[in-house]
């Protein structure tokens, strides 16, 4: 049961998330982070301490999102390849603060996720 990272996570970077977690297994995109659900040891550490609650174990993730536990995996496996594994928290995207309410919030595209350069 690993834990998933979810469309609040877009165009954020705030990386707490990477700070926290015991196994590094954050994997970075270009807007996005991923959880790789082979490393993942469901310890929970990650997700008070993201702030637009992007993070949920993978059997309580809402049903809108629920597409996210195989593009974690598809992401992380294909970053992990590439060498992006992010282990220390760095600053987040500039308008990171912007993106984090509506009505921006609500125009996050899922699209941008799947563009990062070789992870086709
Ligand atoms: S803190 Fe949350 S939103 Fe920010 S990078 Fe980590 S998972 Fe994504
Ligand atoms: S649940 Fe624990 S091991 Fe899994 S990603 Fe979060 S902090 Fe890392």
């Amino acid at each position: 049961m690993p834990y998933v990272v979810a469309q609040p996570c877009i165009n954020c970077k705030h990386t707490d998330c990477v700070e926290v977690c015991p196994v590094d297994c954050f994997y970075e995109g270009p807007n996005f982070l991923a959880i790789h659900p082979d490393e993942c040891i469901d310890c929970n550490a990650c997700v008070p301490v993201c702030p637009v609650e992007a993070i949920y174990a993978d059997d309580e993730l809402p049903e809108e999102w629920s597409h996210y536990t195989e593009w974690n995996a598809y992401l992380a496996n294909q970053w992990q390849a590439l060498g992006y594994n992010i282990t220390e928290k760095k600053p987040a995207l500039p308008e990171a603060e912007a993106w984090a309410s509506p009505p921006q919030s609500e125009t996050k595209s899922e699209e941008d996720i799947l563009t990062w350069e070789g992870a086709e």
